[in-house]
């Protein structure tokens, strides 16, 4: 059943069911994939999850492609406390005004309350600048780039939701200051780059690269970067990442101060923030995930082909059983010492049909079946999990086909999602159609005056009024933002997409239901 390729309304919404597991939604009890598939084990407190190797893997293979490439830029990794005063905390009016609401904070010591509480780091500006202040006195020390991996808090009191919403999430933080300011805003770009191959090259997630609107912008920032994806089955957008330019608001108010050579003055340093969450994987599993289970990229899967040894029965041979298993293992080394993660599934109390359902729901990309009959044709049986074709292949070519198996399927689960995010992308200059076509579960450009309180207006007056369905979401429509690509230019008398607006729409502005 190919739900994405034939647009199944009906086979997306189970799809999706299965995939996620709100807390406290109707089955609540009933395991849902991302359980099944040893992605996520529940905990006792809510909106907190255990990522289990099979997922931890991924964040791994993340970490590893984005913690290479800042290295290349000159980033260097560090490590803060996890707590923060509330003296630094509240430093920043509009940042703390923003995170106050989902800040916790350690109140007691044992049975003693603590003199002075102190938080838990929603994101770490406020921890980390009261030391930019003291290390950066010359331009000498500029830029100062650094990152760190790390996790943080934020009590959400919206659905908690595995990966995408956690009260506590794995992330890395990167903090860079600069003395010119162009060359700061340049790194927000870059970064923002970097996010977007994360997504796109190695989640094979195509993503809308933009700048926020004024009312999604980053507490304390000057404007904020990001890059969004969509999540056809739930029709929804999602925020993959962001990377903000703080200006010299933080600074300021830290006193991060350089002296500049030329007029001997003291000035204020040009600061960056951006993050990548754990969200990526969430993400990865509602794009690719179909009603069998996951389906992993070949780039982050820890495990890209699985072994299956078939057709033991009560009449082979020991032999013949013994030489099936060893030509198992020849063909995992063989797979292996060429770079592909492969393991063999040598389980003697499972069915082969037992352990084709086991790795499919866990989404390993190929499948490869060996056979009594297989052996002595000198042949493997590969099957794809994106599309379930079979192929049959020589053994002296195994190697180097697998290895174009796996870019093929990388390739294709990206063009795939990508046709879906593209047929679903809509542009609208009339406020009826919007609304239809939100309903269609499209995201939608539209022309857009900018001011915050006409976003509320257009988040309130899209929602629908009756009881959405499970996966079909009534709220109205959130500012996703502002593309950079925009889909063509904005004549210069075009009306902002509100019926009560009468400002011009200043650009296309990327609207969508939202996580
Ligand atoms: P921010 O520091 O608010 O810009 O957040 C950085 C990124 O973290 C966002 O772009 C989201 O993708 C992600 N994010 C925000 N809140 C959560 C959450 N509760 N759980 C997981 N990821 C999150």
């Amino acid at each position: 059943e190919k739900a994405k390729v034939s647009g199944n309304v009906e086979t997306m919404k189970r799809i999706y069911q299965r995939l996620t597991s709100e807390d406290g939604s109707k089955d609540k009890g009933k395991k849902k994939v991302i359980q099944k598939s040893e992605m996520i084990e529940y905990y006792d407190v809510s909106g907190c999850y255990i990522l289990r190797p099979w997922s931890y893997s991924i964040w791994e293979a993340i970490k590893s492609f984005f913690d290479g490439e800042i290295k290349k830029l000159g980033v260097e990794n560090t490590y803060f406390p996890m707590f923060v005063s509330r003296a630094a905390l509240e430093k920043e009016k509009t940042h703390i005004a923003d995170f106050a609401p989902e800040v916790a904070w350690v109140t007691k010591c044992g049975k003693t309350d603590i003199a002075e509480p102190i938080a838990i780091r929603p994101t770490s500006e406020t921890v980390m600048y009261p030391a930019y202040s003291r290390w950066i006195k010359s331009h000498r020390d500029l830029p100062l780039k650094l990152n760190q991996w790390c996790n943080v808090v934020r009590w959400e009191f919206k659905h908690p939701q595995p990966f995408l919403r956690t009260r506590e999430f794995l992330w890395q933080e990167g903090h860079t200051a600069w003395a010119n300011k162009k060359e700061a805003e340049e790194e927000v770009y870059t970064i923002l780059e970097l996010y977007a191959r994360v997504y796109e090259e190695l989640l094979a997630i195509p993503v809308v690269r933009g700048r926020k609107t004024a009312k999604e912008t980053f507490a304390g920032a000057d404007f904020t970067t990001t890059v969004e994806s969509y999540i056809s089955a739930s029709g929804r957008g999602i925020q993959g990442a962001t990377s903000h330019h703080l200006g010299q608001n933080f600074s300021k108010m830290f006193e991060i101060v350089y002296e500049n050579p030329e007029t001997q003055e003291k000035e204020f340093v040009y600061q960056n923030s951006w993050g990548l969450t754990t969200r990526t994987i969430g993400v990865m599993c509602m794009v690719h995930g179909d009603n069998k289970g996951l389906v992993l990229p070949p780039k982050v899967a820890s495990v890209q082909v699985i072994i299956i040894p078939c057709g033991i029965t009560a009449n082979s041979t020991r032999g013949d059983n013994d030489n099936l298993i060893s030509r198992c293992e020849i063909l995992k080394s063989q797979l292996n010492g060429i770079g592909i993660k492969t393991k063999v599934d040598l389980r003697d109390n499972y069915s082969p049909g037992w352990k084709f359902n086991h790795w499919e729901l866990k989404g390993v990309p190929i499948r490869i079946e060996l056979g009594p009959r297989d052996v002595k044709n000198n042949q493997v049986v590969a099957v794809r999990r994106d599309t379930g074709d079979k192929i049959i292949i020589q053994n002296e070519k195994v190697c180097l086909e697998t290895g174009d198996l796996l870019k093929q399927i990388q390739s294709d689960l990206f063009q795939r999602a990508k046709s879906e995010m593209d047929d679903h992308t809509a542009v609208s200059h009339d406020w009826g159609d919007f609304c239809l076509k939100l309903d269609q579960r499209k995201i939608i450009q539209a022309p857009f005056c900018g001011r915050v309180e006409f976003e509320e207006s257009i988040k309130k007056d899209s929602a629908r009024d009756n009881v959405a369905e499970e996966g079909q979401p009534a709220m109205g429509a959130k500012g996703l933002c502002i593309p950079f690509k925009q889909p063509k230019q904005l004549k210069p008398d075009t009306k902002c997409i509100h019926p009560n607006c009468l400002e011009i729409g200043k650009h296309y502005t990327l609207f969508g239901r939202s996580y």
